[in-house]
């Protein structure tokens, strides 16, 4: 059985917190990622390598510029030559290409730690709790949610992005099923009611760029509890 996450965040995403420009809650939840999915650890490490490449590259090309007149042409073939030589070179992996099972990453226990004395649930619906995280900045609703064994949440959409990271567990929804380490973004104006599976509970970490908007006269009921801040 393959226990890979199969969500991933997209390609550009990776590039962006390569970069360092991603928001702190958006990071977040791609670090999360990270600790169990050796695929993304293995491009982020070949985009370091290109980085590092590029900026080696890019020092001795201005050191270069100093004695000669055709700089623009230099700086066209700078890429061209830093690719080619990594390609030839091959990548190195990353030395760790296994996941760690049952265990949550390094980064959500010093949130979890930073903000409370001990994790600090409080129920949200029949089936949720919530418990939410404290990051330093206010773009986003950083959280955990718990979904008991076969709950099902109530119907709701989207009116900002979502991000969610499967920590523990696993859950459906009419897309798909989602396993520990999956990465799943939903956009403004998406519609769906997530369903625990019914052999545990399933914890995820979540950022939230503004509220969600449940559907049903329950779920209706509920809209004035859903701007999740720790106490
Ligand atoms: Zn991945």
């Amino acid at each position: 059985m393959n226990n890979k996450p199969s969500h991933c965040p997209s390609a550009d995403m990776l590039v962006e917190f390569a970069a360092g420009s991603l928001e702190t809650a958006e990071s977040i939840c791609v670090s999360a990622h990270l600790h169990f999915c050796p695929h993304c650890r293995g491009t982020l490490h070949r985009l370091e390598q290109i980085g590092s490449h590029f900026m080696e590259k890019n020092c001795e090309a201005v050191s270069h510029r100093a004695s000669q007149s055709s700089g623009l042409e230099n700086q066209e073939t700078l890429l061209e030559s830093v690719m080619a030589k990594i390609d030839a070179a091959g990548v190195d992996e990353p030395a760790q290409t296994t996941s760690p099972k049952g265990q949550f990453p390094p980064l959500v226990n010093k949130l979890i730690a930073a903000t409370y004395e001990k994790l600090n649930w409080r129920r949200l619906s029949k089936s949720v709790d919530v418990a939410g995280l404290k990051t330093g900045q206010n773009k986003f609703e950083v959280a955990l949610h718990r979904i008991c064994a076969g709950g099902k949440t109530p119907k709701h959409d989207h009116r900002g992005l979502e991000y969610t990271v499967v920590l523990k567990g696993s859950f459906s929804d009419e897309k798909s099923v989602y396993k520990e380490g999956d990465f799943i973004l939903r956009q403004p104006g998406d519609t769906h009611q997530p369903m625990g599976a019914q052999n545990g509970e399933c914890i995820c970490l979540s950022a939230q760029s503004a509220p969600i908007k449940l559907q049903s006269f329950f779920g209706s009921m509920l809209n004035g509890w859903l701007r999740i801040r720790p106490n």
